[in-house]
């Protein structure tokens, strides 16, 4: 009962750990940012828990099915199995306001920058948000991260983390996932829950 709740490592997807092709909807488009499934691999070991959290509005927007964009990320998880990274989970919102799919066209509670995705997350998983941190390429990575205490880093990858005027700077920005992933390992008392 008294054993701390895991922390996490939250990552964006699209732009962050594979290519950003604009709404990923075929397996033959996906490439995986050189570096991203060794840091992932790195985070498992270091006994962070590794969460995905994604929009996918091209779901909302008609750009894909539901089948297509789930067969993309299981592609991707066996691509990451191969290097011997595994995800703890993956959560995506479908929505967009403005979507031409009637029932997902919706302003929802977890359409990144808001939170709902890491907060889901965290109750499914038991996940301590303070000390759990966010990696991703945009701004509304960030933001999200931030609306919930997290520590942020914005990558160059993808869409490279450029911000509107008056947004918050992220705590740290990297070059790449790996990079990232490295900061937050070396940062202090990180090893020390190897
Ligand atoms: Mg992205
Ligand atoms: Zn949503």
């Amino acid at each position: 009962m008294s054993q701390a709740r895991r922390r996490a490592v939250f990552l964006d997807r699209d732009g962050t750990i594979n290519q950003e092709v604009g709404y990923i909807s075929q397996v033959k488009d996906l490439r995986l940012i050189d570096g991203a499934a060794r840091a992932i691999a790195e985070l498992n070991r270091a006994g962070l828990a590794v969460i995905v959290v994604s929009n996918q509005s091209g779901l909302a927007r008609g750009y894909f099915s539901l089948e297509q964009m789930l067969a993309v990320q299981a592609e991707l998880e066996r691509r990451l199995a191969r290097e011997g990274a595994r995800l703890d989970g993956f959560y995506y919102c479908p929505h967009h306001p403005r979507g031409k799919v009637e029932r997902l066209a919706i302003e929802c509670g977890c359409r990144k920058p808001k939170p709902g995705l890491v907060l889901q997350a965290a109750q499914d998983h038991g996940l301590e948000l303070a000390g759990s941190y966010m990696v991703g390429d945009r701004w509304r990575d960030a933001a999200c991260g931030q609306a919930v205490g997290l520590t942020t880093i914005l990558v160059a990858t993808g869409h490279g983390g450029q911000p509107p005027a008056g947004d918050r700077e992220p705590d740290y920005r990297a070059a790449d996932l790996a990079a990232a992933v490295r900061w937050i390992l070396t940062r202090a008392g990180e090893n020390r829950h190897a």
